[in-house]
């Protein structure tokens, strides 16, 4: 979609900090990070959410957020956990309507939560 913000990062419109991508997910750094290492995965067709995601990206986000969680915890120390979050419709707080899955590294019980 044109005016879309996620769209414009995996053409690379506009820059983005890269942690991974393949064929079908492009995995990039929060730029308002609620912790440390806050990633965003997206899928590489524009679907507003994850009701409307052809399931093949679907399950390659899903693949992806496993991938990008063993990356963060390598890069990043005293990773302990993880939230998976996506936020689907104004209502729940959804701001950018690309699909897209939060990753955010814990270190802490008490910090950020989105
Ligand atoms: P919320 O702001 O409630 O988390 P979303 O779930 O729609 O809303 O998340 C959109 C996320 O996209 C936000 O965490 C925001 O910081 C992030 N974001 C917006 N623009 C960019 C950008 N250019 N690069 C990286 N992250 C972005």
């Amino acid at each position: 979609m044109n005016d879309c913000i996620f769209c414009k990062i995996i053409k690379q419109e506009i820059p983005s900090y890269k942690i991974y991508e393949n064929e079908y997910v492009y995995a990039f750094l929060d730029i308002n990070p609620v912790s440390d290492g806050h990633a965003l995965v997206i899928p590489k067709v524009h679907a507003e959410n994850l009701s409307t995601t052809p399931d093949l990206y679907l399950s390659e986000v899903s693949k992806a957020k496993k991938v990008v969680a063993q990356i963060l915890q390598e890069k990043l120390k005293g990773v302990k956990g993880f939230n998976y979050v996506s936020n689907q419709e104004a209502i729940a707080k959804q701001v950018v309507f690309h699909y897209h899955e939060h990753i955010l590294p814990k270190f802490k019980e008490d910090e950020g939560f989105l």
